[in-house]
């Protein structure tokens, strides 16, 4: 069976953990679109919707099936357009249940559907997070590890500008 997921986040920026989620999509199903969250509330962001897109797409460019979009509004409206029926998520500890339990019954009330799977985060990356990497980084520590080699330097330069 073809199945087209999404892999939503706001991959701001793009980390390993979430590479990992999307490499571990791309093998699992045959088309993965990784939809970033471009919201106007969410005004906090550090980068913007085109540069989390410019890295996620060069930080992907070696899986064929992948592609990089952004979306506004709700997701589950965003799945219906598309004709997606499944949501990929990574789940890295007891702290992400709660809150990705609440938004997988809200989408299927919204969208019944759509249905979210949950993919384990690897233990080396359970830890890791867009803020923490920005956290790090904002102190003078070392990215490298946390963020994929082929985009660190140009998010180490954007949030050494900051
Ligand atoms: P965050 O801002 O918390 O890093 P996003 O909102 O960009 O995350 O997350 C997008 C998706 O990637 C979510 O499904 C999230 O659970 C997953 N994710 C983020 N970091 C990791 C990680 N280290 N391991 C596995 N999955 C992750």
């Amino acid at each position: 069976m073809e199945t087209t997921v999404i892999c939503p986040g706001s991959f701001d920026p793009v980390t390993l953990g979430h590479i990992d989620i999307i490499s571990r999509a791309s093998k699992m199903f045959s088309y993965v679109i990784v939809a970033v969250l471009a919201n106007p509330s969410k005004q906090n962001s550090s980068f913007s919707i085109d540069e989390r897109i410019d890295l996620l797409v060069k930080s992907t460019e070696n899986l064929e099936n992948v592609e990089i979009v952004s979306f506004e509004g709700l997701l589950a409206e965003y799945a219906k357009k598309r004709n997606v029926t499944a949501i990929v998520k990574g789940l890295r500890a007891v702290s992400d249940f709660e809150y990705e339990f609440q938004m997988s019954l809200t989408n299927k009330i919204l969208n019944p559907d759509l249905e979210t799977i949950f993919l384990t985060a690897e233990s080396k990356y359970m830890y890791l997070s867009s803020s923490m990497v920005k956290q790090v980084a904002s102190l003078g520590g070392d990215i490298k590890g946390f963020v994929p080699d082929c985009v660190l330097d140009r998010i180490v330069e954007r949030l050494s500008a900051k």
